[in-house]
């Protein structure tokens, strides 16, 4: 992987593109899309692969790993509805490309990946192009209890069903997102902590994640 972060016009053109294609696609908030726009997508690949960095597509980049497609990212952001200094806890580093995304929305980020290899990388990247996250390594399933409460949870993989505890660790009015199904396909879920123990639920459109892995999960 190349670390030159260089956002030359090509780049920035392509970037305007994707964007107007999640418009297409039925992303509509603003403030989403801003975000997306300015992310600079290319700088998790190699400079090989800077003319895929901009496709709607998820992109293997390295060490079994894969950069979610912009259209996953930014409707799972769009649910979350960040407000500027909303804490969020997002479960699967990965790429850290989703990372970004929420902290050029203003989120305070805490984000936990169980990969060692995936998150040696990214707590050199992120700082390196500017994004100062908190960064974990173990298994997100569990949420991290030591932080909580939460204002948004992402999860950024797929779960077998929706983790209690991850609910106990939203604050009152908070929002869990979560794609919940089986290893093919899952519905993307969203939770809302209306009151101590009551917590309203919407299923949504089916997606396909990696597996989430862990004590709560598969
Ligand atoms: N959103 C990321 C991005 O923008 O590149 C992609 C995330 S990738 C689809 C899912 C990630 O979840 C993988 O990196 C995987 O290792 C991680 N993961 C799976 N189970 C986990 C767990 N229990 N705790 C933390 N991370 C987990």
């Amino acid at each position: 992987m190349a670390y030159k972060f260089v956002d030359n016009y090509r780049e920035k053109g392509a970037r305007k593109k994707l964007v107007e294609i999640l418009k297409e696609r039925g992303i509509s908030d603003a403030k989403v899309l801003r975000a997306i726009g300015k992310v600079p997508r290319h700088f998790f690949f190699d400079e090989t692969f800077w003319n895929q960095a901009y496709r709607d597509i998820a992109f293997p980049i390295g060490d079994g790993q894969t950069i979610s497609q912009p259209y996953t990212v930014a409707y799972q952001t769009e649910l979350l509805h960040i407000q500027k200094g909303d804490k969020v806890l997002e479960i699967g580093t990965g790429s850290g490309y989703q990372t970004c995304v929420l902290m050029e929305l203003g989120a305070n980020v805490y984000t936990i990946e169980r990969q060692e290899n995936l998150y040696a990388r990214t707590i050199k990247v992120l700082p390196g192009m500017g994004y100062q996250a908190n960064f974990f390594l173990g298994d997100g399933s569990k949420g991290i209890e030591a932080h909580a409460p939460y204002a948004k949870i992402i999860v950024t993989a797929g779960a077998p069903f929706v983790p209690e505890i991850l609910l106990k660790q939203l604050r009152i009015g908070g929002i869990l997102v979560i794609p919940v199904g089986d290893e093919k396909s899952q519905k993307m879920i969203t939770v809302i902590r209306v009151s101590e123990n009551e917590y309203d639920r919407i299923e949504l459109d089916t997606f396909r994640f990696v597996p989430l892995v862990g004590d709560q999960a598969w």
